[in-house]
């Protein structure tokens, strides 16, 4: 049984059609096709975003590991900036064909998790 790329359910017996690339997806309503056309036109846009705030973060780590770690708190900085990079971009995935494995809402219930657990471990590790 197929299931709807963006909330995950069982398609019901006329699902609409979404065309990405030269890939054919379906959803289980009107509401479903609206919600996954927004997610993807701000997938398009805000990927770079996320994608840099990451590989930045990753360097950061990277300098301050090097440094013997004196530095962390530039790298517990970018930790939440990666936290918070999450929650408001939840746009990770590169190819539209996980979604039929994954739904796009569920991915971004996960991405929003991850964004808030890196925020608030980045938060406690500065106050702690
Ligand atoms: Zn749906």
């Amino acid at each position: 049984m197929e299931k709807c790329v963006y909330c995950g359910k069982e398609l019901p017996e006329k699902p609409v059609d979404i065309q990405v690339k030269n890939t054919t997806f379906q959803v289980c309503s009107d509401t479903c096709e609206a919600a996954s056309q927004e997610y993807l036109r701000k997938d398009k846009k805000f990927k770079t975003v996320l994608y840099g705030i990451v590989l930045l973060t990753a360097i950061a780590v990277l300098i301050s590991a090097l440094s013997g770690g004196s530095n962390m708190l530039v790298a517990h900085i970018f930790q939440i900036a990666v936290g918070i990079a999450f929650f408001i971009f939840p746009y990770p995935i590169s190819y539209f064909t996980t979604f039929r494995s994954c739904s796009i809402s569920t991915v971004i219930k996960i991405c929003k998790v991850i964004g808030v657990l890196l925020a608030l471990s980045g938060i406690l590790f500065i106050i702690l």
